[in-house]
């Protein structure tokens, strides 16, 4: 359920606003690419900082440095660990009907062989969607859907490292870093693990942090449902923030 968010300009809400900044992200000169695979379609994409959606992130920062219990205790609104979770679902369809190809972690398996698309209203990432409303859940932040609705035209097609991009944002406008991520890739196809390190390598870029810090796994559905008969590919990311204040 969403609070309706507390407008009362304080000190520090004033400070996340001087941070507020506008800033550009161009997908051609921060992916890397790997032997055989092309990266998804060169675009490039404003998102203004801070003015996601029509609920920007901020507004539900917690605006007092503690809180009491109703027996009296008082809380850290900001705890020192934060933990997260994040799951996502995309059906898989010829790339005609989808209008697109498959990317996955920031990685296009166009070129590998797999003959599908992923339908979905942005490039359809699963990784970068669940690890994104990770982060977001681990900072009790409205969830990707509400900061990018997919009736937007702005996020038609759109490059899902921008989503996470700003997550991460938020995430270090409150005073937290990645703690760790672990990822579980739930999908029949296409396959995974020759690219699983070139996955690893965009979350570590995008989430500035450290590969000793992410773990990408991959599974199967064991040929059963929707993900097993490959018509869907899905994603869980647990992640947990430590504070840094
Ligand atoms: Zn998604």
């Amino acid at each position: 359920m969403l609070v309706t968010p507390a407008r009362t300009p304080t000190l520090k809400a004033q400070a996340y606003t001087q941070a507020k900044r506008t800033f550009r992200l161009s997908r051609t000169s921060q992916r890397r690419s790997t032997a055989n695979v092309v990266m998804a379609q060169s675009t490039t994409q404003e998102l203004r900082a801070g003015d996601v959606g029509e609920q920007g992130g901020e507004a539900f920062f917690p605006t007092a440095p503690s809180e009491t219990t109703a027996t009296g205790a008082e809380l850290p609104t900001e705890p020192p660990m934060r933990i997260g979770h994040g799951w996502d679902i995309h059906r898989l369809a010829s790339r005609e009907e989808a209008g697109q190809g498959c990317v996955i972690g920031g990685v296009s398996f166009d070129d590998t062989g797999f003959e599908l698309g992923t339908v979905a209203h942005s490039d359809g990432d699963v990784l970068y969607h669940s690890l994104t409303d990770a982060i977001l859940g681990a900072l009790g932040l409205p969830d990707i859907g509400q900061l990018f609705p997919d009736n937007d035209p702005r996020w038609r097609g759109a490059d899902s490292e921008a989503f996470m991009a700003e997550a991460v944002r938020l995430m270090k406008l409150r005073g937290y870093r990645i703690m760790n991520v672990d990822v579980t890739l739930i999908l029949q196809k296409p396959r995974v693990s020759a690219l699983k390190a070139a996955m690893k390598e965009n979350v570590v870029r995008i989430c500035d942090t450290v590969p000793a810090r992410v773990n990408i796994k991959a599974r199967t559905h064991e040929k059963v449902d929707s993900i097993g008969e490959g018509r869907a590919m899905s994603c869980h990311v647990v992640c947990m923030l430590e504070n840094t204040k």
